[in-house]
């Protein structure tokens, strides 16, 4: 059985003035509001993640030209730039935070900016995050520091997974369901711990369309970066340009994770941000 294509966007910043390290991952304003614009003129209809879900899980199927906004990390541009332009057009969309980057007051002592593996940068404070998930925006997780899990001793990664869901759910006052691996790496038993943990579906990368027949727990993106350009995204917006999951996990990700799995088991190297090559 084909699958139409699904389009799940992932971006980080929206912004016009990042910090260095985050700038090839950042969209600016005028990109962005481009980008929703080219999926309206494509009869795009952007759809909450959990419609998605559900049609994976055999529940009602999705309009024919679906997509989805998530966006990675808790960047405080996130209320003040993309929050604006969603609501102006009632779009939905899901916010993956990490609860030990949420800045500014409630954020106690242990977590705060300093509570994550990024380097500095304007994050989301709490309020912000409450105020957002008021809004409509779904709020869902991404760990307490953003690290590898699939490198992780398995204790750790499960700390990682169920801190950052308590912490959630402490401070909004209702369960989440949502989940995005950082970098989007995952592995068997990742994806175990996160299905242990409650979480109901996980975003992976990918750089691949999902689909009605994708898994609810490594759903495919799309990562738009800085580099991404018009054409690139008009492509994507028409359903082309990117294979369409479920697809079988190739050799080339168990060979890069058994190599990722060894450095950190060596130099910790927690590097903050994917990169384009790691699917
Ligand atoms: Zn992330």
């Amino acid at each position: 059985m084909t699958h139409a294509p699904v389009p799940v966007f992932v971006y980080h910043s929206v912004s016009v003035d990042p910090p260095p390290w985050i700038a090839p991952f950042t969209v600016h304003p005028h990109a962005f509001a481009e980008q929703l614009g080219l999926l309206a003129d494509d009869g795009r209809v952007i759809v909450p993640l959990r419609r998605l879900v559900e049609a994976m899980r055999g529940g009602p199927p999705l309009p024919p030209r679906s997509a989805v906004l998530t966006f990675d990390d808790g960047f405080a541009d996130f209320h003040s730039t993309v929050a604006p332009l969603l609501a102006a057009q009632q779009l939905p969309a899901t916010l993956y935070v990490t609860t030990g980057a949420v800045s500014g007051p409630g954020a106690p002592d242990r977590e705060g900016s300093r509570g994550s593996l990024f380097p500095p940068a304007a994050m989301l404070t709490w309020r912000q995050v409450a105020e957002l998930d008021a809004l409509g925006v779904e709020i869902g997780g991404h760990t307490r520091t953003h690290p590898q899990l699939d490198t992780l001793p398995r204790r750790h990664a499960r700390e990682e997974i169920e801190g950052c869901k308590s912490r959630l759910q402490d401070t909004l006052g209702h369960p989440v369901h949502s989940f995005a691996y950082p970098h989007g790496y995952s592995s068997p038993s990742v994806r175990r711990l996160v299905s242990e943990a409650g979480w109901t579906s996980a975003t992976a990368v990918r750089l691949a369309f999902s689909s009605g027949g994708d898994e609810p727990l490594r759903i495919a993106r799309l990562m738009v970066r800085a580099d991404t350009g018009r054409e690139r995204f008009r492509s994507w917006s028409r359903g082309t340009g990117a294979p369409v999951a479920p697809f079988p996990e190739g050799t080339r990700t168990t060979a890069w994770r058994a190599y990722r799995r060894l450095r950190a088991g060596v130099h910790r190297p927690y590097a903050a941000l994917p990169r384009q090559s790691d699917t």
